[in-house]
């Protein structure tokens, strides 16, 4: 019989634990090969009329360490990573036609670029075998009680449904032990990924790959305890403790969500459960609402107005733009959460909405603009979070109340009362 070759093509999966697209690739072949494209977000991303790049220092750094760190799993299973450049699709195409693959995974991933690249590579190479199962969300499209053309227009809904009618499956079982690798048959350009360059991060734990993520979570829970003070603390502006900090990780696919939900019951169950454990799902409800809601609305998401429609008058001015960005805007709560967002490519969910809000509001600023700032700075950028909240503070998103103006004294007053957090990253 013909021997089966696969290749796992990883994105936004990089992980071993909880990855059922590789699970059930590695159930099916002889050999495999492991492959990753460096930067593909980059070039593909819709365009927008601003020249930022998308992919900004914080995350590249992230991204490396995370592929060091997949890479050294990989040879615990005799394999290892191979890094393309990427330039479209034509690096993958040509490993695949150097050996005879007969099987190709991917995991899901709701973002319009994964999808449109999963298509493209299906329609170029027809004669293989595709898998594509999905680790990134905490439920199937087929487990929700609506079609995903039907998927409520705003959270609340959703997450009644999701809470009375879906149940959150277990996780793909552990990866024993994986096929051979074929590599050394191949000859193509790729890159090394112990020398791919990195720099020490800001919080010294915010590292990226699986073994960090995993390590986050046991401390934030088992630990620590911190889970059981979360609703009373993650409004907290700055520091490492007051919420979960598992966005970077969940963004690439370094931690699944499924396996912070099963961990979260389990320490529900075995230690406390309470308003804060609730609400960390809560939380990850929030993301799975925006995933699906970019897997909805598709371009859409980057459009001016919005998945709504709704046209709203801004300005596009560069110098204002630039003034935000550097945190130079005379608000102080701003100005001080877009410090700190330059220097550690992390900000708060509350400083998030109120440099947000600022933009849009008291700025005037096109929402996109800072959008896409956000998705150069963030360590944690994810498509559907991010535009999808930039939407909703937009008036234009998924927000039945369609204006959200925060007043930034008040939430000074209440948020940072000392002032310690505005004299920390304005000294
Ligand atoms: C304008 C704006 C842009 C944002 N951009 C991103 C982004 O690019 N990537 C990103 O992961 N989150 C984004 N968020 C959501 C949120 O701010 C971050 O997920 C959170 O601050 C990350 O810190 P944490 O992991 O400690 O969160 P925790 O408070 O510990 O929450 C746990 C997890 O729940 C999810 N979550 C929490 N709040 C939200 C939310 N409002 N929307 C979606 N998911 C949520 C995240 O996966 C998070 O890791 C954005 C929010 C705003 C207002």
């Amino acid at each position: 019989m013909k021997k089966k070759i696969g290749l796992h093509w990883f994105r936004k999966d990089l992980r071993l634990t909880d990855n059922p697209s590789l699970a059930l690739l590695i159930s099916q072949v002889d050999e495999l090969v492991c492959v990753y494209m460096l930067d593909e977000l980059t070039l593909l991303e819709p365009s927008l009329p601003s020249n930022q790049e998308r992919l900004g220092e914080h995350r590249v750094n992230f991204i490396h360490q995370a592929l060091i760190d997949l890479d050294v799993s990989l040879q615990g299973f005799g394999q290892q990573l191979i890094v393309l450049q990427n330039n479209g699709l034509t690096p993958l195409l040509n490993v695949i036609d150097s050996l005879e693959f007969t099987d190709v995974s991917a995991e899901w991933h709701c973002g319009v670029n994964e999808q449109s690249q999963w298509a493209e590579l299906k329609k170029l190479r027809p004669q293989l075998s595709f898998i594509q199962e999905n680790g990134s969300t905490l439920f199937q499209a087929s487990q929700f009680p609506f079609a995903i053309e039907n998927l409520p227009a705003s959270f609340s809904p959703f997450r009644k449904k999701v809470e009375k009618y879906c149940q959150v499956e277990s996780l793909s079982a552990p990866i024993q032990a994986m096929p051979a690798s074929s590599i050394c048959q191949i000859s193509f350009d790729s890159i090394d990924v112990n020398r791919l360059p990195t720099s020490k991060n800001y919080y010294a734990a915010l590292e990226g790959g699986e073994t960090k993520a995993l390590e986050q979570l046991k401390y934030y829970l088992w630990d620590t305890d911190q889970i059981t003070t979360y609703k009373e603390t993650r409004n907290g502006l700055d520091g490492w403790e007051f919420s979960s900090k598992l966005s970077a990780w969940l963004a690439q696919g370094c931690i699944s969500p499924k396996y912070i939900y099963h961990q979260l019951s389990q320490y529900e169950s075995e230690r406390t459960k309470n308003d804060s454990t609730y609400w960390l799902f809560f939380e990850l409800l929030w993301r799975e609402f925006f995933h699906w809601n970019q897997y909805k609305h598709k371009a859409a998401l980057f459009s001016k107005s919005g998945v709504q429609g709704v046209a709203k008058a801004s300005s596009a001015d560069l110098k204002t733009l630039q003034c935000w960005q550097q945190g130079d805007t005379g608000y102080p709560i701003v100005d001080a959460c877009m410090r700190q967002l330059l220097r550690t490519g992390f900000m708060s969910n509350r400083g998030r909405q109120l440099v947000a809000s600022c933009f849009v509001h008291e700025l005037g600023q096109d929402w996109r603009y800072g959008a896409r700032h956000f998705e150069h700075q963030l360590v944690d950028f994810d498509v559907a979070s991010n535009w999808g909240n930039w939407q909703y503070l937009a008036g234009v998103g998924a927000d039945p109340r369609g204006h959200r103006q925060f007043n930034l004294v008040k939430q000074t007053e209440f948020y940072d009362p000392q002032k310690s957090f505005i004299a920390h990253w304005l000294s």
